[in-house]
């Protein structure tokens, strides 16, 4: 086998599965982001979660569950170790006893990262991780674009007066004006609210918001369409996964689950429909381990953060 300039996955086939070291995908785990395409950051914070925490073990069980993930896609046929150099980054050092302090460690961590042209795709962590990275997102590419898969529209105002949890972060992401409300959409909101016009704040911002009763029993490859024909190839975009999109029968190792939510072919369809968009960074949040019991939160997490390494720009696709 011809020797690849990127690094590669280990095999299954050289060190079993469940051994050798885990990182994600079973990569490289890099001391700098230099010389990489795309870093894969974890960023294990859950003091922004209100309801059930332990969103701190997702990025070590989501690296532990990426062990079964291969290299090539087989719908699309997308090959993304064959078309960057893809490598673990390991975790951001946080501060478990101070969110306000963790959400600065981690714009930093991301500016630096930042300095070098790499696309990074993290692994949350609650949803509070997405502003800062935002944060650092917006100061080399402007505001972006944003694909935002959630059973909530994270638009509150304040939570017991704070104002950055992981219910507030859109909230102030538009306010910061690190997205285009024009060119932001909210896929899969539903359930209850503390008020019957909780997701009207948004919509008021000229924010695009597909209930999650607009998708039941659909594909999502049509609405992928028109979201790609109103971004268009250049707009830098941001793609913020938060597992809670998708249905508890799913997706139920996670802190606040809302019944009828998206199934996990629509989630596919909404990160592959994402191909042709400038994808300058990713995440998948709110996965909580001691929620998972079988796993298969993580698995799953796992190949989405797969997936969203294939829809990258300049991905190539094996004819
Ligand atoms: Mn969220
Ligand atoms: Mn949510």
């Amino acid at each position: 086998m011809v020797k690849s300039k990127y690094n590669q996955p280990l095999s299954g086939n050289e060190m079993p599965r469940f051994a050798g070291n885990a990182s994600m995908f079973r990569l490289p785990i890099a001391e700098s982001a230099t010389g990489v395409d795309v870093g894969i950051i974890g960023v294990p914070l859950d003091i922004g979660t209100s309801n059930r925490n332990g969103t701190r073990y997702g990025p070590r069980q989501i690296r532990a569950e990426s062990v079964l993930v291969r290299p090539y896609n087989m719908a699309t046929r997308a090959a993304p170790f064959d078309s960057f150099q893809v490598a673990d980054l390991g975790d951001v050092p946080l501060n478990p006893y101070n969110l306000a302090a963790s959400i600065d460690i981690i714009e930093a961590h991301y500016r630096a990262v930042l300095e070098h042209p790499v696309t990074p795709v993290s692994i949350g962590g609650d949803h509070t991780i997405a502003l800062p990275i935002l944060r650092a997102v917006a100061s080399k590419h402007g505001p972006v674009a944003l694909v935002h898969v959630d059973a909530h529209a994270d638009v509150n105002d304040t939570m017991f007066g704070e104002s950055i949890t992981h219910g507030t972060i859109f909230r102030r992401a538009i306010e910061e004006q690190l997205v285009i409300p024009e060119m932001m959409y909210q896929i899969g909101l539903r359930a209850t609210g503390y008020a019957a016009e909780d997701f009207d704040w948004a919509r008021d911002q000229g924010v695009t918001v597909v209930q999650a009763e607009a998708c039941w029993y659909q594909s999502m490859a049509p609405l992928m369409a028109q979201i790609r024909d109103k971004i268009g190839p250049d707009q830098p975009v941001y793609l913020s996964f938060d597992i809670d999109g998708l249905d508890p029968s799913v997706a139920p190792g996670t802190g606040t689950p809302e019944p009828g939510g998206l199934t996990g072919p629509q989630g596919l369809e909404i990160i592959r429909g994402c191909y042709g968009l400038n994808v300058i960074g990713c995440d998948l949040v709110e996965v909580s381990p001691p929620y998972d019991t079988t796993g298969n939160t993580a698995l799953l997490a796992a190949n989405l953060i797969f997936e969203m390494l294939c829809i990258l720009p300049k991905c190539e696709r094996r004819s």
